[in-house]
């Protein structure tokens, strides 16, 4: 993307994050004049929600020309569902988690309709990101899209799902410590320009969610704050023109260990301990993340997991051919050597992998 392009930023025109937000979709479509909408649902998604989501958009005349449940992120599958629509088709709704949102919002960009974001759990900043995330010849890929055109959240949903989508929601936020940092060491290498606008929202949008004062993960004002930072974050990359502002070295570890396992864990989940470990590397705000970790019950959790520390080595050392073009600490052998270093010497880490 040449420097000029970036100066046409899609922002959502709905943003509503608010505890029973799916009982006023209806509401909130109209307003924008949408009449005749497309719905899919995440698998299982139907019989949780569906009845209350079709009852709102009926009971504000939006008419559902088709709904299903959607169980795939593959391309090509993808390309004929988009194909298929109903010509009348003003606006494709995903709701569900990361797969539906990603297909759904890969949907609407190839038929260049307003995609409205309704993500059910908290796992990662893709429902407000511009990539989608599909396999494409096999391989699971970042694939580029479109902003959604609205974002509705409804927290009391969030509140509800399984504890593990929120540690991976705050993996995936505090990443923009690590990412942040990542960038300005690119550009300080000649391998990147750093965007300020986009450098300020991301920094904002972590530090106000690290900063909120709380007594459980469940309370209403943590998630809602978690939310909207991770809604900001992905305005921060629509901003930059790249994914940049929001990840970094961390992300390419969480990339390779997609890779290397069969079983990866949530994307947040595999970002957040990737994150605490290169802000160890930066020797940057380390202890905050500790902090945030400890508080929330995010290191008690992958306590559980019995996770592998030769994967995260493994990891560590495939990072940089994923994304060759960038230049994050992870791409200098020396800080690749230091990582594998605290990996295996820092107290969180080792309590992690049972060390
Ligand atoms: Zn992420």
């Amino acid at each position: 993307m040449n420097k000029f392009s970036a100066n046409h930023i899609a922002i959502p025109t709905i943003l509503k994050v608010e505890p029973n937000a799916l009982e006023h979709i209806g509401i909130y479509l109209k307003d924008c004049d949408f009449k005749k909408v497309v719905i899919y649902f995440g698998n299982g998604l139907i019989d949780m929600f569906g009845y209350r989501v079709l009852d709102a958009l009926r009971e504000a005349n939006i008419e559902v020309l088709e709904y299903c449940e959607l169980d795939t992120v593959d391309i090509d599958d993808i390309i004929d569902l988009a194909f298929g629509l109903p010509n009348s088709t003003q606006a494709v709704i995903g709701l569900g988690g990361g797969k539906v949102i990603d297909a759904a919002k890969y949907i609407g960009f190839l038929r260049k309709l307003p995609f409205i974001s309704v993500p059910t759990s908290s796992s990662s900043d893709g429902f407000s990101s511009a990539s989608a995330s599909l396999i494409v010849n096999g391989r699971r890929n970042s694939v580029p899209a479109r902003l959604a055109y609205g974002i509705i959240v409804d927290t009391a949903v969030i509140k509800s799902a399984p504890e593990k989508f929120l540690y991976s929601g705050i993996g995936d936020m505090i990443s923009k410590i690590t990412a942040l940092y990542d960038w300005k060491f690119e550009e300080a290498h000649g391998a990147a320009q750093v965007n300020d606008f986009a450098f300020m929202i991301a920094k904002k949008a972590v530090n106000s969610f690290v900063r909120t004062p709380f007594h459980s993960v469940h309370d209403d004002l943590f998630l809602k704050e978690l939310l909207d930072s991770l809604a900001m974050s992905g305005i921060a990359n629509e901003i930059a023109g790249s994914s940049a502002p929001t990840s970094g070295g961390e992300h390419l570890i969480s990339h390779a260990l997609d890779k290397i396992l069969e079983a990866p864990q949530l994307h947040g989940i595999q970002v957040g301990i990737a994150t605490y470990l290169m802000s160890r590397v930066h020797d940057h705000r380390y202890q905050r993340v500790n902090t945030v970790f400890t508080d929330t019950g995010f290191w008690d959790y992958v306590a559980t997991l019995n996770l592998n520390v030769e994967d995260y080595e493994k990891a560590i050392d495939l990072a940089p051919s994923i994304k060759p073009f960038r230049h994050t600490y992870l791409h200098e052998e020396e800080y690749r050597t230091l990582a594998k270093k605290i990996l295996t010497e820092d107290d969180a880490l080792k309590a992690v992998f049972h060390l």
